[in-house]
């Protein structure tokens, strides 16, 4: 059974990681980058340059899956082809594409243009080294930082930004930066329940970042935001850096005559995770659109790609053995947010379906936890 895994994140390399030698089994991996990103922990690298990848090839040792650093430019299931940037043509009989999402600039004018992600290492880089270039005293433009997107990621960058910035400043004598974290909705953090939410935004005040909710960005240039309320008042922020975290779409690079695709571009799946009308393709992580026991998308989380890839991988163990596959079940574990430093709010499942909120030092560790979790599930 020839099966390619498309996409080393936290998805594809899961099912990697699931995965055996075995008799008739002929396992390829196609992935952009040598390495796997935590992307989770971009916000840290963006903030402080921490190291947040780790290289593939020793992962997949005694896995049976080969590596092809290989850029794929389009998946057509009609024919079952893979095309590689490079040119070449893969053939497969069993697929899984775990390629994640991009950056949706929802078209606001400018934005695409002007404004950074926080997608990939490259990204964090660019972050880290503007807030490095802007604390010298040769720096003469805007030092400011506005961040669009106060979900998960916008809320963890700006903190990390501020602990940074206390930092520089003790460092290199130089006044802070303002940050802004400008959000359309009506509260940061909309994952979370009130009270973990007006902890975090206490953390939030408690650092100088001013918090804009309810203003909707309708433009960027080069060094400015545009923001409007809801009763169309007008406001423009000056910014030496423009960071966009407001939202993501499922990559699109997969065609094919019968594919159904839902909110967000996320490629509908059945209860095995298989492409329907593909029963030979699994779309896992931030391209599927997985159902929860509800009926409702599972969220596009590290959490859920991972038990997809994890369940994906036994699967393809299962149909090399001439078995059948098993079922998705999501479970939501817990969610936790971290506030910079040693500071995190969220809550984990408790049994009966109870949360227990937690915050402080005690979620700093719970999120660290998850990591380590993670980090030990694909050695
Ligand atoms: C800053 C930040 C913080 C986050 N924090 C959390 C958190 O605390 N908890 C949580 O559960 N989730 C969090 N998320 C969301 C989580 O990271 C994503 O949901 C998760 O990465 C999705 O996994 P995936 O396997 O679908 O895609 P990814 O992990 O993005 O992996 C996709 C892989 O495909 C490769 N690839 C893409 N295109 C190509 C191509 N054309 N050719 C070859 N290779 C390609 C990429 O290089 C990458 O390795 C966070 C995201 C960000 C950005």
């Amino acid at each position: 059974m020839k099966t390619l895994i498309l996409g080393a994140g936290y998805s594809g390399l899961a099912v990697a990681t699931k995965m055996k030698p075995a008799p008739g089994l002929e396992a390829l991996m196609v992935e952009q980058n040598a390495y796997h990103t935590f992307e989770t922990r971009l916000h840290e690298a963006a903030a402080h340059n921490t190291p947040v990848t780790l290289p593939l090839a020793p992962l997949l040792r005694g896995t049976g899956v080969n590596l092809e650093k290989a850029q794929v430019e389009a998946v057509n299931l009609d024919e079952r082809e893979v095309k590689l940037k490079d040119g070449r043509v893969l053939t497969y009989d069993t697929l899984v594409v775990g390629l994640g999402s991009v950056t949706n600039f929802y078209r606001i004018p400018g934005l695409a243009e002007n404004a950074s992600e926080l997608k990939q290492l490259s990204d964090a880089d660019e972050i880290f080294n503007f807030v490095n270039r802007a604390y010298t005293t040769e720096y003469q433009g805007n030092r400011d930082i506005v961040v669009g997107g106060a979900g998960l990621t916008g809320v963890e960058l700006v903190t990390e930004l501020a602990q940074r910035a206390q930092l520089l400043t003790k460092e290199r004598g130089l006044p802070p930066f303002n940050i802004y974290l400008v959000e359309a909705g009506p509260k940061i953090l909309p994952i979370l329940d009130d009270a973990l939410r007006a902890k975090a935004q206490k953390t939030l005040e408690e650092y100088g970042i001013h918090i804009l909710v309810g203003h909707r960005i309708t433009q960027a240039t080069a060094d400015t935001v545009t923001v409007q309320t809801a009763s169309g008042e007008q406001k423009t922020i000056g910014a030496g850096k423009i960071i966009w975290t407001g939202g993501i779409q499922a990559r699109d690079i997969v065609s094919g005559s019968k594919l159904e695709k839902g909110p967000g571009g996320r490629i509908a799946v059945d209860d095995k995770l298989r492409a329907k009308g593909y029963p030979e393709v699994f779309v896992i992580g931030d391209m599927g659109l997985a159902l929860n026991q509800e009926g409702k998308p599972v969220p596009t989380t590290a959490q859920h790609a991972g038990q997809q890839g994890r369940l994906t991988g036994k699967n393809i163990m299962r149909l090399v053995r001439g078995e059948e596959p098993e079922s998705y079940e999501p479970t939501t574990l817990g969610e936790f947010v971290s506030l910079g430093g040693l500071m995190a709010v969220g809550w984990m499942k408790l049994p009966w379906n109870q949360k227990l909120a937690i915050t402080g030092g005690i979620a700093h560790v719970m999120k660290r936890a998850s990591e380590w979790r993670w980090r030990i599930s694909i050695d």
